[in-house]
């Protein structure tokens, strides 16, 4: 028995046949010491409600509920784990709402409204890392702003957290860095090796947080900001008077007057030069 009075996970993962599918992108965490650590990394005493991406068999679920999560709502696309999630919702009453569905189609808020939870809720999860990106990037273009999250504390791939994370000038940084410093602040928080998983992922991990800037662009300066990125960075050893003529028509001018050198390529400017070009095409669109 663990502490919550539970089986161990590998006698949870045996006995419901939770055998890991890499279609599903599933490397279980079964140290929950190790998930206790990332459930103490999220703000739990906020007492705002937790939203799980991809419980599994439920580690960081009752690592999660062990720290004092008021309630979880917990979203698995894999019905295989709906009966060890069921065991842990039966463990502690009232605290876990279990949702079989795909976490890229759910409508979050209209979820947690269905539970009995209010927003702003906080994310934590040990993301599947063949979905990391696309549900990041969904997330930190909620609408409307201040978004339905607080915070995300979630583990992506170590590359991910690098992109998120990354300054300008060095290879890391690109779009999914500049989208995100306009909403957010990312900081990393540890990471975790490939040998802490069953099974073992080719790549280290890496548990980051983000929390989401009060004052943001709206939404059609981000959809601009796409579009200036997208131009820049898909032609990224290009210069940016060639590579933003997808989105300028006469992108020389522009560059120009906001001060900035028009023969420099993209993973030079700043995120704030980002934003000032988007504004700039959001006026002229
Ligand atoms: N949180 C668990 C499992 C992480 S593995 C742990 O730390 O041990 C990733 C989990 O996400 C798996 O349970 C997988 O089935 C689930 N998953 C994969 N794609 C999903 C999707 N689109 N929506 C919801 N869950 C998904």
């Amino acid at each position: 028995m663990s502490e919550d009075g539970l089986p161990p996970l590998r006698a949870v993962i045996a006995a419901h046949g939770l055998a890991a599918r890499k279609g599903l992108g599933q490397h279980f965490l079964l140290d929950l010491n190790l998930t206790r650590r990332i459930a103490r990394a999220a703000d739990l005493a906020s007492g705002a409600p937790v939203v799980e991406i991809g419980p599994g068999p439920g580690g960081l679920t009752r690592a999660l509920l062990l720290e004092g999560a008021g309630h979880v709502l917990a979203i698995e696309k894999d019905a295989r784990c709906l009966s060890a999630l069921g065991e842990i919702a039966a463990a502690y009453p009232g605290r876990l709402t279990v949702l079989e569905a795909d976490a890229l189609a759910v409508d979050i808020p209209a979820a947690l409204s269905r539970a009995g939870q209010t927003t702003p809720a906080q994310l934590v999860a040990n993301l599947p890392y063949n979905i990391a990106t696309p549900l990041l990037v969904r997330w930190i273009k909620a609408e409307p702003w201040p978004p339905w999250w607080r915070a995300l504390t979630v583990m992506v791939q170590k590359e991910v957290a690098s992109r998120l994370c990354a300054e300008a000038g060095t290879s890391d940084y690109g779009r999914l860095t500049v989208l995100a410093a306009a909403r957010a602040c990312p900081r990393r928080l540890f990471d975790i090796g490939p040998q802490a998983f069953v099974p073992p992922p080719k790549v280290v991990s890496t548990v980051l947080r983000l929390e989401p800037r009060a004052e943001a662009p709206d939404a059609a300066t981000m959809a601009a900001l796409e579009r200036v990125t997208a131009a820049a960075f898909g032609q990224r050893r290009k210069m940016l008077r060639t590579s933003l003529k997808g989105a300028f028509p006469a992108p020389e001018g522009v560059l120009e007057s906001l001060g900035l050198k028009s023969d420099a390529r993209a993973e030079t400017l700043t995120p704030a030069d980002f934003l000032a070009l988007a504004r700039r095409l959001g006026a002229s669109s």
